[in-house]
């Protein structure tokens, strides 16, 4: 009998939350299910004989996110097969897991062995749990893509967990120590994808900057992508600030193909702040990183960054820098967190502020990244952008331009030649975070938040 003979024809979907690396590890097990015989379902569809979540566990409220979602997928298909796997995953007890109706409970690194498992529970129906130290393990899990399935751009994993110890941060614990892949397996993974038609890659890791395969840097490995047939866009994902170097800038400006968007969380505008959180950095730091970004990639460049609000120990002076040195380096998008105390982190220990107070900067903050954002889309107005076509709707076609700004433009040929293509549009007008294109006519509640 062979070895998938319980999974083929089996139809499974993917829920998928967090992080880019999380979005990957989607794709890649997708990949592996339908190279069992498996049959994917787009949508993340409730109807399918199995259901896969890639859940995270980067702050309590994507914990709770992430048991909501598993009891959902339970009491949605009772008889179905349910998989978690990913961050919460390696965290949670197999009793938790069991009682929120999880049948197959993965954590990191060991995502390859889902579909075997699977062929096994279509025998034994019973509990299956597959973990590893990842603190010790220097393994990569071996999945990998074919193509894409979820979405038009294509997250590359390079590299996998992190050697830096932030005192708030728990992802150490869930993903382990710094690994990275060797770089010729990356380059014919991205070989493979654009053969399939994806245009725009995206190098993505838990600490990226911590990429090396020998004397292969995460420039060179930049740049040995950049020379891939059919790489038409090439981005990095989140980039922590001591990994942003001239090297890394210059290759990346050199490349041809390389957009000018770089996210690089800052946290805290704050010496005093940064220094409890164990960043590594100071304020005047970061605003250099950032001159030195707009120096290689243009003043046009668009900085995204993180903020974290809260923070023990933040006075309202201290929130005050935080504010200051976001608009200093006009950042774009600023993804807002309030603190979260993680279980086991130094900071968890260290004495809260009031929530009042969180949520009252909470909302400061968010009004300023708001304000930032808007102000930076509206550099676009009247000049050329070049967006890839991810969504098609009603006439409607929407994607990112280059330097990571929505465009809604009218579609002008069919829509399925449309989806995965770049091309040149001038947005007439600027509404919030949003460009809109003549003809782009369009119901405002139909607008996609500004996320992936
Ligand atoms: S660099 Fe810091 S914040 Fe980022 S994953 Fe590592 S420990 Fe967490």
């Amino acid at each position: 009998m062979p070895d998938n003979f319980h999974l083929s024809g089996k139809t499974f979907s993917v829920v998928t939350m967090g992080c880019r690396v999380n979005h990957y590890e989607a794709e890649a097990v997708a990949a592996a299910m339908e190279a069992k015989g498996a049959v994917f379902v787009p949508g993340g569809g409730a109807s399918a004989d199995i259901t896969i979540i890639v859940t995270c566990s980067v702050t309590s409220v994507a914990d709770a996110k992430s048991r909501k979602i598993v009891r959902r997928a339970r009491r949605a298909n009772p008889e179905g097969a349910l998989v978690a796997c990913g961050c919460w995953a390696q965290s949670a007890s197999s009793g938790e897991a069991a009682e929120a109706g999880v049948d197959i409970l993965v954590g990191n690194r060991v995502k390859s062995v889902i579909p075997d498992l699977l062929n096994e529970w279509y025998v034994t129906r019973k509990f299956y749990e597959k973990k590893i130290d990842v603190t010790k393990s220097e393994e990569w899990d071996n999945i990998s893509l074919d193509r894409t399935r979820m979405s038009t751009r294509a997250f590359i994993k390079v590299q996998d967990g992190c050697e830096r110890r932030c005192s708030y941060c728990a992802v150490p614990s869930l993903r382990g120590q710094c690994v990275s892949r060797g770089y010729e397996d990356i380059v014919s993974e991205v070989g493979r994808v654009t053969s399939r038609g994806a245009r725009e890659i995206v190098l993505t890791g838990i600490q990226l900057g911590g990429y090396s395969d020998g004397d292969v840097s995460l420039a060179g490995l930049l740049e040995r992508i950049s020379r891939v047939p059919g790489v038409l866009r090439l981005q990095m994902g989140s980039l922590e600030p001591f990994a942003v170097n001239e090297e890394l800038l210059r290759t990346a400006a050199d490349s041809g193909v390389f957009c000018p968007h770089l996210h690089i969380p800052v946290e805290s505008g704050d010496d005093g702040v940064l220094f409890s959180m164990r960043r590594g950095y100071t304020a005047a730091e970061f605003a250099r990183i950032a001159d030195m970004t707009r120096a290689y990639l243009g003043d046009d460049v668009h900085i995204s960054t993180d903020l974290i609000v809260g923070f023990p120990g933040e006075s309202e002076e201290a929130f005050s820098n935080s504010l200051e040195l976001l608009e200093k380096i006009s950042a774009g998008k600023v993804h807002v967190f309030p603190y979260s105390p993680r279980k086991g982190t130094p900071s968890a220990a260290m004495e809260r502020l009031p929530g009042a107070a969180v949520n009252e900067r909470t909302a400061r903050a968010l009004e300023l990244s708001e304000k930032l954002l808007s102000s930076y889309a509206a550099k676009w107005v009247g000049r050329e952008n070049r967006v890839l076509a991810e969504n098609v709707n009603d006439g409607v076609a929407s994607g990112w331009n280059r330097h990571y700004v929505r465009v809604y433009f009218p579609v002008n040929r069919d829509e399925n030649a449309m989806r995965g293509n770049e091309f040149s549009t001038e947005p007439k007008i600027s509404i919030g975070s949003i460009l809109l294109c003549e003809g782009a006519d369009m119901d405002m509640e139909k607008i996609a938040p500004y996320e992936e």
